[in-house]
């Protein structure tokens, strides 16, 4: 019952849940909007608390999604897949094959992609069921090195705003997760000769960015109060909260997270402290500009400078913030909510 509410209570499309009892495999598929064009997003798999912890993560991000390519310009819309379980499972294979056939269901209104727990290669499987799918290997690919570029991008951006520069020579970062982002952005960070202070739950994660660049090493639960001008989140989202907020020493926060803010309020927080926030859907879209590459038969020297106008867009964002009195991400929102009025003109 109390699920039925919460699709109900949104301003989804459509939310669906598959069930395949041969391999095991519990899905949900949430299309937030295809106004602009399919839905778009990738496939998260992840053994959650709950269905219903599975489910709020499928809405929001489905929605974040919509938002991310509204305010992109790009002619598609938001959607989101969560594979509910263990991404360890044996039978991996049988459970994205699954996957892929619920995917095909939709007929093309929602196009998949990887996400955390998914790789290129799992991409590979689903397309054995469905056309509808990016990041293919030999395609676009592992989007997370572009992703990081827009991040790289948001972060020089946020400090040309603020300190009137964007070398980041004498800043010092703090990376939360080393993922797949984590470590990519870490790198042009590291090329970009700013000081690095980064934490990863996992040690192997830590491991290969320590040996790789100099950096300072934090636990998990430090990273927040780590003496940095910048906090990049790059692991999970609801990073940014009522407990977390006051630790925080930086004036920027620019990562590549996805739903960085706890709550929407969040942003009013960080804004009453002065500190500058990079909405975190204009920041990491980088990934899903180099999937045009395969959504819409782009060039890769135009998805390139679609990912370096993100320091634009984000400049547009912060101007508008100011001028209006609000918060950079209610700006993002807006920006995004009056494409979708408009049809994305
Ligand atoms: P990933 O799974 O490769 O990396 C996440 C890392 O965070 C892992 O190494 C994990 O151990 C670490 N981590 C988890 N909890 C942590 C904690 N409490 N403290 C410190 N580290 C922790 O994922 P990714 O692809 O690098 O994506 C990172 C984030 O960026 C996710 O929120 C994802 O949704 C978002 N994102 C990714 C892309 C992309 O192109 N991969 C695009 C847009 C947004």
């Amino acid at each position: 019952m109390e699920i039925v509410e919460k699709i109900t209570n949104t301003d989804h499309e459509k939310v669906l849940f598959g069930r395949d009892s041969t391999s095991g495999y519990r899905g949900i598929i949430a299309i937030h909007s295809t106004a602009l064009g399919p839905a778009v997003g990738g496939t998260r798999f992840w053994n959650y608390a709950s269905d219903e912890e599975a489910l709020t993560d499928a809405l929001r991000l489905s929605r974040g999604m919509t938002y991310k390519t509204a305010v992109a310009g790009l002619p598609l819309g938001g959607g989101k897949a969560i594979i509910i379980g263990d991404n360890r499972k044996s039978n991996r294979e049988a459970i994205l094959r699954a996957h892929g056939r619920f995917v095909e269901t939709l007929r093309g209104r929602y196009i998949t992609a990887e996400d955390v727990g998914t790789s290129p290669a799992d991409m590979e499987i689903v397309r054995l069921e469905t056309r509808h799918v990016a990041g293919l290997l030999g395609l676009s690919g592992d989007p997370s090195p572009y992703t990081a570029r827009g991040v790289f991008r948001a972060i020089q951006a946020s400090a040309k705003y603020l300190w009137n520069t964007d070398d980041l020579s004498s800043v010092t970062v703090a990376v939360q997760g080393c993922g797949h982002v984590g470590y990519q952005l870490t790198k042009m960070l590291h090329a970009a000769g700013a000081k690095l202070i980064i934490a990863d739950v996992n040690a192997n994660s830590v491991a290969r960015v320590a040996n790789e660049f100099a950096v300072e090493v934090v636990q998990p639960n430090e990273i927040f109060s780590g003496a940095a001008d910048i906090f990049a989140p790059c692991a999970l989202g609801g990073v940014i909260n009522d407990r977390t907020i006051p630790e925080l020493k930086v004036q920027i926060v620019a990562g590549a997270a996805n739903n960085q803010l706890l709550e929407e309020r969040h942003g009013e927080s960080l804004r009453e402290r002065n500190i500058l926030y990079a909405p975190d859907y204009v920041a990491n879209v980088g990934g899903v500009f180099n999937g045009c590459i395969e959504l819409l038969g782009w060039g890769s020297a135009r998805a390139a400078k679609k990912i370096d106008d993100i320091y634009d867009t984000i400049l547009t964002i912060y101007e508008r913030a100011r001028a209006e009195g609000i918060t950079t991400s209610k700006a993002a929102d807006q920006l995004a909510e009056s494409r979708l009025r408009r049809g994305g003109a």
